[in-house]
């Protein structure tokens, strides 16, 4: 989805350069224990190297140390950009947490050239030990990827591959095992 779009649905009627604003401080958004900093930014107009965004259980919403300190009591009653970069902030990092989920597919297979495939492949050679085996040599491949199954390109040829599903560290952990046997 187009962050650009979603924040638009979030804050209707902010002007584009205030969600272009809202975007471009997603990267300057860390996590505190209970609180979220924003790194302030002099040419996104901020006076304070850093602003604290909290969320306020009496009052229901976010809070940001601008609306208590440069803006005042008028920018208090709307959303300034370092709350909308948190708001953004959040989302983001759910759905990295469930981009973590990967597949892993592993196989050997015989190919005259080395295999490829979508997604991070890691081919290592198999020993030849006939003439044969010179000739198409057989090839181990892991392929970490979004898609249940992996489609390795073979000279020519498609190989199909079923992924087994874990999350990123553990894939890697067991390609490189697999790999390495
Ligand atoms: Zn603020």
């Amino acid at each position: 989805m187009d962050p650009l779009e979603d924040l638009r649905r979030k804050f209707p009627g902010k002007p584009r350069s205030w969600l272009k604003r809202a975007l471009e401080r997603l990267g300057d958004v860390s996590e505190e224990r209970g609180y979220y900093v924003v790194r302030g930014r002099p040419e996104l107009g901020d006076r304070y190297p850093a602003y604290h965004v909290w969320w306020s259980e009496s009052e229901r919403r976010w809070i940001c140390t601008c609306y208590l300190t440069e803006w005042g009591t008028r920018r208090a009653r709307g959303v300034c950009t370092h709350v909308a970069a948190v708001i953004l902030y959040r989302e983001h990092k759910g759905a990295l947490r469930r981009a973590g989920r990967v597949y892993l597919a592993t196989g050997v297979v015989k190919c005259r050239e080395r295999p490829r495939a979508q997604g991070e492949a890691l081919v290592r050679q198999i020993p030849g030990r006939t003439l044969l085996d010179y000739a198409e040599p057989q090839w181990k491949i892991a392929v970490i990827s979004g898609q249940d199954s992996a489609e390795v390109e073979c000279g020519g040829r498609r190989i199909v591959l079923k992924g087994v599903e874990m999350d990123y560290a553990q894939a890697r952990a067991l390609a490189e095992e697999f790999l390495g046997s």
